[in-house]
């Protein structure tokens, strides 16, 4: 399958067209944003990982029942993937109290919680990605209560999913983000990433962090994390 021509550049990776309607070509790159863009930055080698541990993760996740948009990766940094028109929410599962969590509701990092959470908000850069719940998404027709309650399931099925893989790794998953899209039929799939951008991973004794919160926070070490990080997961796959 060849590129066409470019449809969408992100903060993080390239869209593609091909001959296939059905079907786009991802492009990772090492650019890395925070902050809803504020803050900017290249993480050297990042577009490889993100876009490898994805498509593991995504293979995975479709054998566990979960239906994704992954369809083959076409390089280290090319992935053809179905084509979704994206279901504008940010879908953010969370285990353990961390990132904007702790601070609107002030609570400790690291709190962990009985049962996860689940919460939206509405993936909208100009008013930058707020928080909003099921009836708001109702009443802006982001979704249907269908497709909510689809999306809401899956979550939880992925939650489930990666807690038990990153704990094989000896990694405990504190909170991630998906997006999920609709297939030209309508099915609800899971799309976008899943990687150290969109999760929050700690090396489950010492807690260092080993995500893109290093970046966030000026931490240093960062293309090392996201290394070590791809590194505990090949060795557990
Ligand atoms: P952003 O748009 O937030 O800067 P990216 O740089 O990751 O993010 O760009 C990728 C874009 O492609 C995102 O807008 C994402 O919602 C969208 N996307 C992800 N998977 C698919 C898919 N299967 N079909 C269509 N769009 C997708
Ligand atoms: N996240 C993301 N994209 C966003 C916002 C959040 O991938 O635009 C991920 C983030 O990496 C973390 C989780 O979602 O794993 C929860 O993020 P939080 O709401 O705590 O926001 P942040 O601290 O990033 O502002």
């Amino acid at each position: 399958m060849e590129k066409r021509e470019q449809l969408y550049e992100g903060k993080a990776k390239k869209v593609y067209a091909t001959d296939d309607p059905e079907l786009l070509i991802v492009d990772y790159k090492d650019d890395a944003t925070a902050f809803n863009g504020l803050k900017k930055g290249t993480i050297a080698g990042k577009g490889v990982i993100n876009n490898q541990m994805s498509n593991r993760l995504m293979a995975k996740l479709e054998e566990a029942g979960v239906p994704t948009h992954y369809v083959q990766e076409l390089s280290e940094r090319e992935t053809l993937v179905k084509k979704v028109s994206i279901v504008p929410l940010e879908v953010i599962v969370r285990n353990i109290a961390a990132g904007s969590f702790s601070k609107r509701y002030g609570v400790e990092e690291g709190v962990v919680f009985d049962q996860p959470t689940i919460e939206f908000s509405y993936k909208n850069d100009d008013l930058g990605d707020p928080l909003l719940n099921t009836y708001h998404a109702l009443a802006l027709k982001l979704a249907t209560a269908e497709e909510i309650a689809t999306i809401e399931k899956y979550a939880f099925q992925v939650n489930d999913f990666l807690k038990a893989f990153w704990l094989s790794c000896g990694v405990t998953l504190v909170d991630f983000k998906l997006e999920f899209g609709r297939l030209s039929n309508g099915t609800i799939v899971l799309a976008d990433e899943i990687s150290p951008d969109t999760s929050r991973l700690w090396d489950a004794k010492t807690h260092e962090k080993l995500d893109k919160d290093r970046f966030r926070r000026d931490m240093g070490g960062v293309e090392e994390a996201y290394a070590e990080i791809m590194g505990r997961m090949e060795a557990h796959l």
